[in-house]
């Protein structure tokens, strides 16, 4: 049996931070939409809110969300 550090990758925090491509507008940040004329028209992405990007919090896979790994 080792010893229980803080782990390096969440910094004891079990959890980490993970952006991801936002898959609704490919990342690009704006959806194609047809309006009621029919003409295709660019609007903000709802889902990243323009930003291209997705902001989520995942279980860190070093330490398995418990925030200490054993040397
Ligand atoms: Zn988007
Ligand atoms: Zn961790």
């Amino acid at each position: 049996m080792g010893k229980k550090i803080t782990c390096p990758d969440c910094k004891g925090t079990g959890m980490k931070e993970t952006t991801e491509t936002c898959g609704t507008c490919n990342g690009s940040g704006q959806v194609e939409i047809i309006d009621d004329y029919g003409k295709t028209r660019k609007v903000k992405c709802y889902p990243c809110r323009g930003t291209g990007k997705i902001n989520d919090t995942d279980i860190c896979g070093m330490c398995g969300g418990s925030g200490e790994i054993e040397v």
